[in-house]
């Protein structure tokens, strides 16, 4: 299956090209004639499945054949990030299709998105608070709009924004077509998804998960404690080929710098490494001249190395997306495979989201004999894993970008 079989108009099919899919997901291949054929859907899909694309496609084909002006499409999304990073999937896919788009979020003025309104924009990506404020000073309407996506469903029922999505669905009032997204369907989600759906159809697509043949273990550490617990697993397991995760490139780099001055093969791969490194240093991975590869998601795309024994993530992965693709790289072709995970009390919201995922409760171990009560060395006490106060901040922007 290929995506020619979506019949996509050229314009549409170029901004696929761009971003070079070739093979749709499988909630692509589910939803995407269901939103041509103009049906409301529910896609029970996570992040990372390729739902955005699955209704953003639809929309691009179906604007694009009768363009007018005016807000036609909707995408209701319950963070910022989220709304800029939709509105980007647009502007990508739609590239070559005439077609507008805007991001309208709360904490940033108002005026840009009244101007991004006026020069008719069809597609708005909105958090609800922000779009409710639009609608009552009268700065954008939805009389002419034909499609409406909630995304993310259940995440917008968990930060409360239900209510503020219920007061929006009152201002249209005509027959539209309404898409619904979420990871899941908790029981106000499913009376909201009768409520606004007509006849929709539902498809539903697995997470995916790691392979059977990997072992995941979490090993509670401080901040701080971690680059020793590192080299400490290093020195006490056998290994044939190790890929360490971290969160930054520059932790990268530095993990790796501690780990070649303590005596290991080592190298890092960070996005920015010009081609012919990055080939060096895959290579000495891949040939086994080098057996420790310290690198970032980022950086880590497209990294096919079979033997890969042990996944270390240095730093928690930010969802159980990451932590999928992070530990699928080991335990291939029929081999076991370790992922280890040292986590700090930061992290326990992440640790209970795999656990859901993974249904299981992961295992959590400690290395006999490690000095864990080691103090931070001065000026790194910040580093505990608490969070810090600029992270509390932005826990609180999130709040206001509604
Ligand atoms: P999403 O679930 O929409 O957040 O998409 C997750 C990631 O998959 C994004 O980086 C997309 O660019 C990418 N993606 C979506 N559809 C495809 C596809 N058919 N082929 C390859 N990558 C895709």
């Amino acid at each position: 299956m290929n995506f020619e079989t979506f019949n996509l108009h050229p314009s549409v099919m170029a901004g696929v090209r761009e971003l070079g899919y070739s093979v749709p997901t499988p909630v692509q291949l589910q939803a995407i004639p269901l939103i041509m054929q103009g049906r409301d859907v529910i896609g029970l899909a996570q992040t990372g499945t390729g739902k955005t694309a699955a209704f953003v496609l639809p929309i691009l084909e179906r604007l694009r054949s009768s363009p007018q002006g005016g807000v036609r499409a909707l995408i209701i999304s319950p963070t910022r990030e989220l709304a800029e990073q939709t509105c980007e999937v647009v502007n990508n896919l739609g590239s070559r299709t005439g077609l507008h788009s805007i991001a309208i979020y709360g904490g940033v003025s108002m005026q840009q998105q009244i101007r991004g309104l006026r020069n008719g924009a069809e597609i708005v990506t909105a958090c609800p608070g922000r779009l409710l404020d639009h609608l009552w000073k009268g700065t954008i309407s939805l009389s002419e709009l034909e499609v409406l996506v909630i995304d993310e469903a259940d995440r917008m029922f968990d930060m409360g924004f239900l209510p503020d999505v219920r007061n929006i669905l009152r201002c249209i009032l005509h027959k539209h077509q309404t898409l619904l997204f979420s990871a899941t369907m908790p029981a106000d989600i499913r009376r909201l998804a009768r409520e606004i759906l007509h006849d929709p159809v539902t498809v539903q697509v697995d997470p995916e998960l790691p392979p059977k043949t990997v072992s995941h273990a979490l090993y509670p550490v401080q901040q701080h404690l971690k680059t020793n617990l590192l080299k400490e697993i290093l020195n006490r397991t056998s290994m044939e080929s190790v890929l360490v995760f971290t969160r930054t490139k520059h932790r990268a780099e530095r993990v790796a710098q501690q780990l070649v001055r303590a005596g290991y093969r080592v190298t890092s791969l960070q996005g920015d490494l010009p081609q012919s490194r990055r080939q060096a240093a895959l290579e000495g991975f891949r040939n086994g001249s080098i057996k420790i590869l310290v690198a970032t998601d980022i950086a880590a795309r497209g990294i096919d190395v079979l033997s890969i024994s042990h996944v270390i993530n240095y730093d928690m992965p930010e969802n159980t997306d990451a932590y999928i693709h992070r530990s699928g790289r080991t335990g291939r072709v029929k081999k076991n495979g370790d992922a280890i995970t040292f986590v700090t009390s930061a992290d326990t919201d992440k640790i209970s989201a795999l656990e859901r995922l993974l249904n299981a409760r992961l295992k959590r171990l400690t290395l006999q004999g490690f000095d864990y009560a080691r103090p931070a060395p001065d000026g790194q006490s910040h580093l505990s894993g608490q969070p810090r106060r600029h992270d509390i901040e932005r826990k609180r922007l999130v709040k206001r970008n509604r």
